[in-house]
């Protein structure tokens, strides 16, 4: 199922395997030739190399807990950073967004973010979540309180999570980040490599790692985070091995306009078609984002398509019946069973108006990867730099988010009780927390990936079963409430 990835600085082809590399020196670094003194200028306690979601957020904790706002931060992004009100000055969503979980919207609560996200009046709750496939059953339909009788759990809460552009996020959290007066923001730099760096000397040594950017400064560290995603430098440098697939499938995205509805915009619709899932989340003032997820071929089609025919197509898939010819093993099955004693076609979900299309449209490739190492000596990576998942689940950031909160807690710890915030046995704590926890989320995504994507006979018939069991705890319904509300079922010691 997974393949050992361990992709070498100059190949960007990720479809290609490469051996684990055993070795721990590692040797594909920038000559440091022009190596720059160390003063205390230039030496920061943490650098974070990466400025998104999950690297400013990193920041943000860090500055804003009186145990570590003294600590001397370094966060390097290499795109323009906008403003909050750039992000909010075209009324039309942007393409890129986020379902953030409830654990989330804590975190920003935690770190002062919240209230500005909140004021641009670009964030939308939802509460209901919509799953349904194309074999005629009506699928699954849950809110928030099924979740809470299910765990037995008395909250009141009735909010799911919420939906809400990237760069609106990105830039309140950013604009964050300015007010501490301890972080410094290299704003349009990128990291160009990291400089000679061997584990065995950074351990035993009292010689920090540094960092050269795009315009040569160099930069040294008590602990380098790598937050530079899915794309991470770091992690081709240090030639970390990874295991992952790639999907051979693209999301294509695109922001529509809503027509008039009876009901609130705030469910989250997901259908399952052969080619892949295609998902519809609400967001605020009657707009809407899709993550249509296919297989490479029809995803170029789908983008060269004029906009008509692909609302068309959007509508379709939403909406029409497969053409079935129930004569299928499992059909005969379902029919004997009675799996299905309303007749639905699975075609009467309510879907709320499609008005126009008011994006361009894009594309991302689409891949899963887990890293094997989240620590190395003086370096640690969170977020997509670590682990990559298929957008499905809307799971990306917030495994990121929850990578951010453990990080910054342990090095609250290691600040209190008097650690190096490099200290390798508290880095390998952060990895202890985490690595079960992603893994566990990474091998739920991609097992509802293969159950929904695979049409063999027995795999239908087994998801199908699933589907018909609306009203009963079925184990799919489970993992895919699980897996939405960010609780993974998959469990291994
Ligand atoms: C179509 C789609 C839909 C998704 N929907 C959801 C969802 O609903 N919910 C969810 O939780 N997740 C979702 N995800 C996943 C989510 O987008 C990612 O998990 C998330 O963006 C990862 O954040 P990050 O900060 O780790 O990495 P990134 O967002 O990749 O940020 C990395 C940052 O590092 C910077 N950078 C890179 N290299 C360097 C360098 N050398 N020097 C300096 N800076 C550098 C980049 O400019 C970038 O800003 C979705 C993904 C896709 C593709």
């Amino acid at each position: 199922m997974f393949r050992l990835i361990n992709k070498s600085i100059n190949n960007n082809n990720s479809n290609n395997i490469i051996k684990l590399n055993k070795n721990n020196i590692i040797n594909r670094f920038c000559s440091t030739t022009t190596t720059t003194s160390i003063n205390k200028d230039n030496v920061y306690d943490l650098i974070i190399i990466g400025g998104g979601l999950v690297g400013s957020s990193m920041a943000c904790a860090i500055g804003n807990n009186k145990s570590t706002k003294h600590l001397k931060v370094a966060l390097i992004e290499s795109s323009k950073i906008q403003s909050v009100e750039e992000t909010i000055s075209n009324p039309i969503p942007d393409i890129r967004t986020i379902s953030f979980n409830n654990q989330t919207i804590q975190l920003f609560k935690s770190i002062d973010v919240w209230d500005t996200i909140k004021s641009t009046k670009r964030i939308n709750p939802f509460n209901q979540v919509r799953v349904w496939d194309t074999s005629g059953f009506e699928g699954i339909h849950f809110q928030d309180k099924d979740i809470d009788n299910n765990n037995n759990n008395n909250n009141n809460n009735t909010t799911m999570g919420y939906i809400i552009e990237n760069n609106i996020v990105t830039s309140s959290i950013l604009a964050k980040v300015k007010e501490f007066d301890n972080i410094e923001l290299f704003q349009q730099l990128s990291v160009k490599c990291l400089n000679d760096y061997d584990q065995e000397t950074i351990k035993s040594t009292s010689i920090l790692p540094s960092v050269t950017l795009s315009n040569d400064q160099q930069l040294h560290g008590k602990l380098i985070i790598g937050a530079d995603g899915g794309n991470s430098i770091l992690k081709k440098q240090l030639q970390v091995p990874s295991m992952g697939r790639v999907y051979n499938q693209k999301a294509v995205v695109c922001t529509l306009k809503l027509g008039e509805q009876q009901q609130p915009n705030n469910t989250l619709f997901q259908r399952f078609l052969p080619t892949g899932p295609i998902a519809l989340l609400p967001l605020a003032n009657g707009y809407a984002n899709i993550i249509w997820s296919t297989n490479l071929i029809h995803a170029q089609y789908l983008l060269e398509l004029d906009d008509e025919s692909f609302l068309e197509q959007v509508k379709d898939s939403f909406l029409k019946s497969p053409s079935t010819s129930n004569s299928s093993f499992f059909d005969i099955a379902s029919n004997l069973l009675n799996l299905n004693p309303k007749g639905l076609s699975g075609n009467e979900i309510y879907m709320p108006p499609i008005e126009s299309l008011v994006s361009k449209r894009a594309s991302f490739p689409l891949r899963i990867d887990h890293t094997f190492n989240y620590t190395l000596p003086r370096v640690c990576f969170i977020g997509d730099a670590s682990h990559l998942v298929h957008p499905m689940a809307g799971q990306g950031v917030n495994l990121g988010m929850a990578d951010v909160k453990a990080l910054s807690e342990i090095i609250q710890q290691s600040v209190q009780s008097g650690y190096d915030i490099g200290d390798p046995m508290m880095l390998k704590r952060f990895e202890e927390i985490r690595k079960p926890e992603n893994l566990k989320m990474l091998l739920s995504i991609d097992t509802l990936f293969n159950l929904f994507t695979n049409n063999s006979i027995l795999v239908t018939g087994i998801r199908n079963f699933g589907m018909s069991l609306l009203n009963n705890i079925s184990p799919l319904k489970t993992l895919i409430i699980g897996v939405s509300k960010g609780e993974p079922i998959l469990k291994f010691k």
